[in-house]
C-alpha cells in the first residue's frame, strides 16, 4: 500500500477506490509525512453496509465483556504511549509531554466506557393495577457518525469511541484528515483488543461530502461532532432535517476574572500554561482575561515576561514548551486577529507575529489596551494569544463576560468565598473553574451552553447520548 494514512472499514486498511488521498503536513517542518485516503462515496456505502453488521455482532456481546474489550485496547494504548504519542506531535505538533498525556487520556476514555457499559440497568415499575408491569429497558441507539477534530486528535475521538461503544453502538468515524494518524491509532488499539472489525471504521474525505452522505444515511442513528460553532450549526441542521439525534462539542471563548485579592505573578504563573498549552488550540483554554485594576499591571507584567520566555519549537525537542499551530490556516486566523486589534489601537506588549520561514510558529502573544471593538474579543483565538482587559466595575464585567454566544468555560480567581459564589453562580457556562481551570477528565460530564453545543460527553452519563430506551407494557 503506497497511502501511509488508510480508511479503516470491515477491518481492511486500505486505499480509497477513487485512488483520491491528501499530503498530510508536519505542522513543524510544513513538510510532508504522508498521504491520507479519500472515501468514494462506494467505500462510504461500505462503511455503512459494515457498520449495520457490526452493530448486530457488538450489541449482542455482554456489557461486561465489551468492559474487558474496552479495557483491553486502553491497556494497549498505554503499552504503545511512546509510539502513539510520536505520531501525534508528527502530524498535530503539541510537545511529546501534551501527547503522551492526551494518549493517556483517551486511555482513560476507553476504560471508563467500560466500566460504565458494566452498570447499564434497565428499571421495573409496579403497572397501575395488580396485573401489569413495566419494564424500562436499555438500548444502544445504533450505527454512530462522529467527526472529530485535529486540536486533540485522539482524546476528543476516544470520548466519542468510548461512548458508543460502551452503549453497544457501531461507529464511523470521520476524524480531521490533518491528523489522521492519531485516529488510526485508537482503532488500531480496539481491534486488537477484540472489537469486532465490521463495528468501527475510519473514513476521511472532503468533510462536507462525508458528512453530507453519512448523515442522512438510513443507516445512521446519531451524530457526535467536536468543532467550531460555524460546522456544528450545518451538520445539526443536516441532521434535524432527518431527525437525528446530536451531541455537539463546539467552540467557547472563556473569560478568566482575575481578582483584585489574589497574587498576581501566582496567577500568571498558573494561567501562562494553561494559556500556552496546545498553543492555545484547546475550545476550553482562556481566552479572556479580565483582571482587577489593583492587579493588572503586575499580572501583565508576569504574562509578557513568561510570554518572552516561553520556548517555542518542534515538539519533539524535550525543551520545547509549545510547539507550531496545527496548520497554516490558523496562523492566518491568528495573525488577522492580533493585526485587527493591533490596528484599532491594541498594544502588543508581547509576541505577536509568526516565527521563522518554516512551520506553523507563532509567538506566545499578550495584548493590552484592547479596544471594545476587536475582534478578538468576539471571535475565539484558538492560538496562543492573550487580551487582557482591566476591570473595576463588577457587573458591567460580568455582563461583557457573559455577553457572547460562547458558553463552554469560565474560570475565577479569588479568595474571597462570597465573591467565588457569586461569580461561579453568575457565569452562564457549562463549566467553571475557582482558581483553577478545567480539562476533561472521563468523569465529569462536559457540555457547553448556549452556541459551544448541546448535549454532554463523559461523566456517569457518558453512554447516555448513545443509548434510546424502550418500555415494555407487560399484562
Ligand atoms: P472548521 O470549522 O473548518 O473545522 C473544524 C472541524 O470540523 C475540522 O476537523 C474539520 O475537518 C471539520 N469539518 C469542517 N467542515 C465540515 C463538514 N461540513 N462536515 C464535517 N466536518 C467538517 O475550522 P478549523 O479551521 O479546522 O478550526 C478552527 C476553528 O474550529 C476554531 O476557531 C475553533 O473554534 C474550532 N474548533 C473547535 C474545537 C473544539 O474542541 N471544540 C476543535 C477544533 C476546532
Amino acid at each position: 500500500m503506497t497511502i501511509e494514512f488508510p480508511l479503516v472499514i470491515d477491518g481492511r486498511w486500505r486505499e480509497g477506490s477513487a485512488g483520491a488521498c491528501e499530503d498530510v503536513l508536519n505542522p513543524a517542518t510544513g513538510d510532508s509525512i504522508g498521504k491520507v485516503a479519500h472515501a468514494s462515496m462506494a467505500d462510504l456505502d461500505e462503511a455503512l453496509d459494515a457498520a449495520s453488521r457490526g452493530l448486530r455482532e457488538w450489541q449482542a456481546v455482554t456489557p461486561w465483556q465489551r468492559g474487558t474489550v474496552l479495557k483491553g485496547a486502553a491497556d494497549r494504548l498505554r503499552a504503545d504511549l511512546d509510539a502513539v504519542a510520536r505520531i501525534m506531535t508528527r502530524e498535530q505538533g503539541k510537545p511529546l509531554a501534551e501527547a503522551r498525556a492526551e494518549v493517556t487520556r483517551s486511555a482513560e476514555f476507553l476504560e471508563w466506557g467500560g466500566e460504565q457499559a458494566r452498570r447499564i440497568t434497565g428499571r421495573t415499575l409496579q403497572g397501575r393495577d395488580a396485573g401489569n408491569s413495566i419494564l424500562v429497558e436499555t438500548h444502544p441507539v445504533g450505527v454512530v457518525a462522529a467527526f472529530t477534530p485535529w486540536n486533540f486528535p485522539m482524546a476528543l475521538a476516544a470520548k466519542k469511541f468510548a461512548g458508543a461503544l460502551g452503549a453497544g453502538c457501531s461507529i464511523i468515524c470521520k476524524p480531521s484528515e490533518e491528523t489522521p494518524g492519531s485516529v488510526l491509532a485508537l482503532v488500531r488499539a480496539l481491534l486488537d483488543a477484540g472489537v469486532p472489525p465490521a463495528a468501527v471504521a475510519v473514513v476521511f474525505g472532503r468533510p462536507e461530502e462525508v458528512s453530507g452522505y453519512l448523515i442522512p444515511a438510513p443507516a445512521v442513528a446519531k451524530i457526535t461532532f467536536t468543532g467550531s460553532i460555524p460546522v456544528g450549526k450545518l451538520l445539526a441542521a443536516a441532521a434535524g432535517r432527518v431527525m437525528k439525534p446530536v451531541t455537539m462539542e463546539l467552540g467557547g471563548h472563556a473569560p478568566t476574572i482575575v481578582c483584585g485579592d489574589v497574587d498576581p505573578e501566582k496567577a500568571a504563573d498558573f494561567l501562562a500554561r494553561a494559556k500556552f498549552a496546545n498553543a492555545g488550540q484547546i475550545c476550553l483554554s482562556p481566552t479572556r482575561f479580565f483582571v482587577e485594576e489593583g492587579v493588572r499591571e503586575r499580572f501583565t507584567a508576569r504574562m509578557v515576561e513568561h510570554a518572552k520566555a516561553w520556548r517555542v519549537g518542534d515538539g519533539t525537542d524535550p525543551q520545547t514548551q509549545m510547539g507550531p499551530l496545527a496548520n497554516e490556516r490558523r496562523v492566518q486566523a491568528v495573525s488577522q486577529l492580533v493585526e485587527d486589534a493591533r490596528t484599532r489601537g491594541a498594544t502588543v506588549a508581547a509576541g505577536g507575529g509568526r516565527i521563522g520561514n518554516h512551520g506553523f510558529f507563532y509567538a506566545p502573544t499578550v495584548l493590552t489596551d484592547v479596544p471594545g471593538g476587536a475582534e478578538i474579543l468576539r471571535s475565539e483565538p484558538f492560538g496562543p494569544v492573550a487580551p487582557i482587559l482591566p476591570f473595576s466595575d463588577e457587573a458591567a464585567m460580568l455582563e461583557q463576560a457573559n455577553g457572547l454566544e460562547f458558553g463552554l468555560s469560565a474560570y475565577v480567581f479569588t479568595h474571597d468565598a462570597a465573591r467565588q459564589r457569586r461569580l461561579k453562580d453568575a457565569l452562564q457556562f457549562g463549566s467553571v473553574g475557582l482558581n483553577d481551570v478545567v480539562t476533561h477528565p472521563p468523569e465529569v460530564p462536559l457540555g457547553g451552553w448556549k452556541e459551544s453545543g448541546y448535549g454532554t460527553e463523559g461523566g456517569t452519563e457518558i453512554l447516555a447520548p448513545y443509548q434510546k430506551t424502550k418500555f415494555v407494557s407487560i399484562r
